[in-house]
C-alpha cells in the first residue's frame, strides 16, 4: 500500500513523490448503517486525536462517522517501510513516561517493541558544534551538560527554575499572572536578558540557540517563551529530562501499525463507518444536529462532532454559525512551528553515535544518528527551521538540503561522506496540516488556548496542538481524543432534546 504523502529522493533515481504506508485504507469508504441517518457522531481526522477519539465511541456503543482528507491513517504522525527499516515522517518519539500514548502502546501489546535512538560505539561517537566561525567536536558527556544548563538558565524565569510556581506539568493551576507575564515574552527577548545579564557562555548561546530553533522550527523572535518552558516542566525540571523523555525511544515496528490496530480495534465493534480521501469544508448546525459537508459536496449529519484538524488549517473549514472570534483569531495567527525534518542514510554504519547542532544554521540546525539500516548504512535525522526564517530552507532543491545537512559534519569529513538517500514530508506545503508540531507564538496562550479548548456548539475540538499536558506532542493528542469521546459520552446520556450549557456554549442532545 502506498500514500500519496512522503517523497524519496536517491542520486540515481532523483526524486519521487509517494512512499508505501501499511496505515493506508483501501477501500477508502465503509458504511455500517444508511449513509442519510444521523450518526451519533462524526469524527473529522484520523490523527491520534481522531483514531482515540472514534475508538473510545465506537467500542462504547455510538455510531462513528470517521471522515479523513488523506488516503491513510495517523495525521502529522506516520511510518514508511523502506527496504526493511521503518522511516517516522512526523512524530516519532514516545516515552512511558508520556501516559497517554504508553496506555496505547501497552494496551496493543507493544510495550516490547522499543528501539533507542542514537545507540552509542559508533566510530563517530561525538557530537559536533558549528558556529559563525568556529567548529568543534564534544563528548556526548560535555553536550548534554552544556544544552542542559544553557537550557536551565533559560527555564529560569522565577529564581527556582519552575519547580514551584509550575509543579505540575499536567495541571492547569498555575497562576494566571505569572502565566501571563512570562507569555509575553518570546524566546529571543528571554535569550536577550540572559546576554544582558552575562548568564550564557559563547557556546552556550549557541547550543541553545539551535536547540530552541529546532523545538519551535522558527526564529527565535516568533516563538512564544511559555512553550519552551513547558517543555522543560515537562522535562520534569531537570537538565537531560526533556531529551530522555521526549527524542530518545521510539516504536521499533513504527506509529503506523499502532494506528492500524487501534483503527481496527474500532472496526470490530461494527459502529465505525468511515471515508478517506474526504476533505471536509463546512460545518454547519442547525435544529441540534450538525451538517458536515465534503469537497465533492458530500454530506453526512451527526449529533455530534468530534473535529481534530490542526490549527493551522481550521480556517480551510467554513462553520455556520461562525467561531468565536477567539477562536477565528487563534486560526488566523496558528502555531510558528515550520521545521523541515529530513531522513538521510549515509554510506556506512560510522555515523549512528553522532550527533550535532548548527548557530546559525545553513537550512538545518541539528542532525543526529539514529539506527543502522539492514544494510549497515547509517540512518539519521535532520531538522530544519521554517524555509522562510533566516536560516530556513525549502525541500524543493535537494541539492541544498543535502548541502544544509554536510554543513553540518565535522568540515574535514565533509568530502568523503555519500548520502544514499533522503526520505521527508513537507509539511508546510501539505494543505491538511500546514506546519509540523504546534508551537505557539509569544501573547498566544494566555489569549487563545482556553477558547481553542472549548466546544462549538455540538462540535467539540480536540486536536493535540490545543492539548494540555504534552501540548504539540503525540501524548497531548491521545490526552485531548480520549477527552473529547469522554464527554460525547457524557452529553448523549441524557435523555433527547436535553440542553447543557458546558464551558459556556449549549450543547443541545
Ligand atoms: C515532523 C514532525 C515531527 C514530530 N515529532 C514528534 C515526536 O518525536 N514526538 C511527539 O510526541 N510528537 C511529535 N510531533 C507532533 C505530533 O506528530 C503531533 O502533535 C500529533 O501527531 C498531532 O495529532 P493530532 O491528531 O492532534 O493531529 P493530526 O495528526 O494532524 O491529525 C489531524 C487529521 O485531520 C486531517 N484533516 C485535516 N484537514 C482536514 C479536513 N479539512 N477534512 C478532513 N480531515 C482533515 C489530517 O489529514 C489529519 O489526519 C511531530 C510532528 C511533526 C510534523
Amino acid at each position: 500500500m502506498a500514500s500519496k504523502d512522503g517523497f524519496t529522493w536517491t542520486p540515481s533515481g532523483g526524486k519521487r513523490a509517494g512512499l508505501p504506508c501499511i496505515g493506508v485504507i483501501s477501500p477508502s469508504t465503509h458504511f455500517v448503517q444508511p449513509e442519510d441517518d444521523p450518526f451519533d457522531t462524526i469524527v473529522i481526522g484520523t490523527g491520534y486525536a481522531g483514531l482515540v477519539a472514534s475508538r473510545d465511541l465506537t467500542t462504547q456503543g455510538k455510531k462513528t462517522l470517521v471522515i479523513e482528507a488523506r488516503d491513510r491513517l495517523g495525521g502529522r504522525t506516520w511510518s514508511s517501510s523502506i527496504d526493511g527499516f521503518n522511516y517516522e515522517m512526523g512524530g516519532t518519539w514516545i516515552h512511558w513516561h508520556m501516559p497517554h500514548i504508553y496506555r496505547e502502546v501497552s494496551f496493543y501489546g507493544l510495550h516490547n517493541d522499543w528501539l533507542v535512538t542514537q545507540i552509542p560505539g559508533g566510530k563517530e561517537d561525538y557530537c559536533t558544534l558549528t558556529t559563525d566561525n568556529d567548529q568543534r567536536n564534544m563528548s556526548h558527556d560535555d553536550e548534554a551538560d552544556i544544552v542542559g544548563r544553557a537550557f536551565e538558565v533559560f527555564a529560569n524565569v522565577d529564581g527556582d527554575s519552575l519547580r514551584h510556581t509550575w509543579k505540575y506539568a499536567f495541571g492547569t493551576g498555575q497562576s494566571p499572572e505569572l502565566m501571563a507575564k512570562w507569555d509575553r515574552l518570546s524566546c529571543q527577548e528571554r535569550l536577550d536578558q540572559l546576554q544582558a545579564q552575562d548568564q550564557l557562555t559563547p557556546d552556550e548561546t549557541s547550543v541553545l540557540t539551535a536547540f530552541l530553533v529546532q523545538a519551535g522550527g522558527n526564529d527565535l523572535d516568533r516563538l512564544g517563551l511559555l512553550d519552551a518552558l513547558r517543555w522543560w516542566v515537562l522535562g520534569s525540571h531537570s537538565r537531560t529530562g526533556l531529551n530522555d523523555i521526549a527524542l530518545h525511544t521510539r516504536l521499533g515496528s513504527g506509529h503506523s501499525e499502532l494506528h492500524r490496530r487501534i483503527f481496527h480495534h474500532a472496526l470490530s465493534t461494527g459502529n465505525l463507518s468511515y471515508t478517506f480521501d474526504t476533505p471536509v469544508t463546512r460545518i454547519e448546525q442547525k435544529d441540534g444536529l450538525v451538517t458536515v459537508t465534503a469537497r465533492d459536496g458530500h454530506t453526512w449529519k451527526a449529533k455530534a462532532v468530534v473535529l481534530t484538524i490542526p490549527l493551522n488549517v481550521l480556517s480551510s473549514i467554513e462553520f455556520s454559525p461562525p467561531l468565536s472570534k477567539n477562536k477565528q483569531d487563534a486560526a488566523r495567527q496558528g502555531s510558528m512551528n515550520f521545521t523541515n525534518k529530513v531522513h538521510i542514510d549515509m554510506q556506512g554504519p560510522d555515523w549512528v553515535s553522532w550527533s550535532s547542532l548548527a548557530s546559525p544554521g545553513k537550512g538545518t540546525v541539528a542532525a543526529f544518528g539514529d539506527r543502522l539500516t539492514p544494510d549497515n548504512n547509517t540512518h539519521l535525522v535532520a531538522f530544519g527551521p521554517d524555509p522562510s526564517s533566516s536560516t530556513g530552507t525549502t525541500l524543493e532543491d535537494m541539492e541544498v538540503v543535502r548541502d544544509s545537512f554536510v554543513h553540518l559534519l565535522p568540515e574535514n569529513k565533509r568530502s568523503g561522506v555519500q548520502i544514499n538517500k533522503i526520505v521527508s514530508h513537507d509539511w508546510n506545503r501539505d494543505e491538511f496540516s500546514k506546519g509540523a508540531w504546534c508551537f505557539l507564538p509569544p501573547k498566544f496562550t494566555t489569549k487563545y488556548l482556553t477558547a481553542l479548548q472549548q466546544p462549538h456548539g455540538n462540535v467539540l475540538f480536540a486536536s493535540g496542538d490545543w492539548s494540555d499536558g504534552w501540548r504539540g506532542w503525540i501524548d497531548g493528542a491521545v490526552q485531548i481524543g480520549m477527552q473529547a469521546a469522554q464527554r460525547v459520552m457524557e452529553l448523549q446520556r441524557k435523555p433527547s432534546g436535553d440542553k447543557k450549557v458546558v464551558n459556556g456554549s449549549n450543547i443541545y442532545l
